[in-house]
């Protein structure tokens, strides 16, 4: 098949290869050597508009030993082409990969037309890069009948291997949405396929090793070389659980913000994000909105970096326990208030048939069975933030944007859900209709445990903690079709990927419909 034969040759293109099927026209700068081949971090794009992208890659022929990379600065050409040969180059320019900035390469590609696939490559001093495929994104209000997006989160190295991520790759997607754990700030769980290797980051170094770790894995890589992502994080890209300045690990704030700021950096650094929302110390501007044609308004949305502490735990870990006056305090927050204004804007903006809301864990409420009389809430969810979650199902029920589709991570199980205007009364009319990704690798709840909260909460409609993997969704003209894609065997790096359940959403009508 000639369609699986360029994708093959996506993520192994070669120097020799690459260099004699299109030279590039300049060379610039004293000559370049590296010990090894510098491209090992692979490629990648994001953050894809009508007329532009944002490419990345890093410069690291030693990636788990601080990069390896001789020198301060490094000029690097990059190309973008509409075909894959490079023929016909559509833009090109010489970016810098500062030791500052670990040698990472952002470049904000404009003046690229919508809707179209395009192909992109680096190279420093003789080294030519692997070639990337992305795709810019629809003109706004343009015609789009279909637009595919590949949900994922939660993608712990020592759990499992990326057949995930093999089998996106090999499908056909616009978008790969990202909402959290892209990496694992420490070990846990049981029968680990592969190791870390060091200990819990706290210095930017360190962070930046970590993600140099997970970026070798062949199929994320390849999952990055083949399509643009939008990503936001979730807690263990800093630490497990953490909210705004408070860890239950580090309890002092001046500390802990310290590592924050290492670990948003590093964040930024290895992901195809745009300058925009570069830290500034431990603040950064994640969240963000796209728009794509007539099908698609997406926000991806912050829900670490403002909320407030974790409620009824005394500062401790925020697990699943009973309710407390804390919990239900109308100034309790998840998005900050600037955020939240931010969003209510977006809501009332929003004017395509699709309206995505990218988050990080389960709105729905899952609170436990009544335990001693008392119901059970997860504190480090929304169960935990009741009233910011109602604002949240508010300003959407006011605003009444189009068919509006929830999509969150975090809980490593698969969920689909009906959310009504105030889930603590799921029997008021549906609003939106919400599907959780469960993780690519990282180990899930307790199967019998998670079917007895599901069955205590009847507006979550599905849910299945013992699988692993992604979900599809496809944005149509009359309906969405969401697709639950579970890896037969995450410990196995071929392991087939099956769809394990398949729901509709029919254009007009909020709520959960098996298909
Ligand atoms: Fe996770
Ligand atoms: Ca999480």
């Amino acid at each position: 098949m000639i369609r699986s034969l360029g994708r093959r040759r996506l993520v192994t293109g070669t120097l020799a290869t690459a260099a004699v099927a299109a030279p590039f026209l300049q060379v610039r700068g004293a000559p370049l050597a590296f010990p090894s081949d510098p491209w090992t971090l692979g490629v990648a794009s994001g953050a894809p508009t009508p007329d532009g992208v944002v490419l990345w890659t890093r410069l690291a022929p030693r990636p788990l030993e601080g990069g390896g990379m001789p020198g301060d600065t490094v000029e690097v050409d990059w190309q973008v082409a509409e075909d894959e040969g490079f023929a016909r180059v559509a833009a090109r320019g010489t970016a810098r990969a500062a030791a500052a900035s670990a040698h990472t390469v952002h470049v904000e590609v404009t003046g690229l037309r919508p809707a179209r696939p395009y192909w992109y490559r680096f190279r420093a001093g003789p080294a030519v890069s692997p070639v990337g495929r992305t795709r810019t994104a629809p003109a706004p209000g343009a015609r789009t009948d279909t637009l595919r997006l590949a949900l994922a989160s939660c993608q712990q190295y020592e759990h499992g291997y990326y057949a995930a991520y093999r089998d996106m790759a090999q499908r056909e997607f616009d978008l790969v949405v990202h909402v959290g754990d892209y990496i694992y700030e420490r070990s846990w769980g049981r029968n680990p396929v592969r190791h870390h290797g060091t200990g819990v980051p706290t210095t930017l170094d360190e962070f930046r090793t970590r993600y140099a770790l997970y970026r070798l894995d062949p199929d994320l890589q390849a999952a990055h070389a083949a399509f643009p992502w939008l990503s936001t994080w979730d807690d263990h890209e800093v630490m497990d659980d953490y909210a705004n300045d408070r860890s239950y690990t580090v309890r002092d704030a001046e500390r802990f913000l310290k590592i924050r700021a290492a670990a948003y950096r590093a964040y930024w650094e290895h992901l195809p994000l745009p300058a925009r929302a570069r830290p500034n110390g431990p603040d950064a501007t994640l969240y963000a909105h796209y728009r794509f044609g007539d099908a698609m308004d997406i926000v991806l949305l912050d829900d670490r970096q403002y909320r407030s502490p974790p409620a009824c735990v005394a500062g401790g870990r925020p697990g699943s326990v009973a309710s407390c006056d804390e919990r239900t305090d109308e100034r309790r927050t998840m998005l900050g208030a600037a955020q939240e204004a931010w969003f209510a804007d977006r809501m009332r903006a929003a004017s395509t048939r699709w309206t995505v809301v990218a988050q990080q864990t389960l709105v729905a409420e899952l609170a436990g069975p009544a335990k001693d009389g008392e119901r059970r809430y997860w504190m480090d969810g929304w169960d935990g933030y009741p009233n910011a979650r109602r604002r949240l199902l508010e300003t959407i029920a006011s605003a009444r944007p189009r068919n509006p589709l929830v999509l969150g991570g975090d809980r490593h199980a698969f969920f689909a859900a009906d959310l009504a205007r105030d889930p603590a009364r799921p029997e008021g009319p549906v609003v939106a209709t919400e599907f959780v990704g469960s993780s690519i690798t990282s180990q899930g709840p307790d199967p019998a445990a998670l079917q007895r909260a599901v069955a205590a909460n009847p507006q979550v409609r599905f849910g299945r903690g013992d699988r692993r993997g992604y979900v599809s969704v496809e944005l149509g003209v009359k309906r969405a079709a969401v697709g639950f894609e579970a890896v037969d065997d995450p410990t196995q790096r071929d392991s087939a990927v099956r769809r394990l359940a398949t729901f509709a959403v029919e254009d007009g009508v909020a709520g959960v419909r098996r298909a």
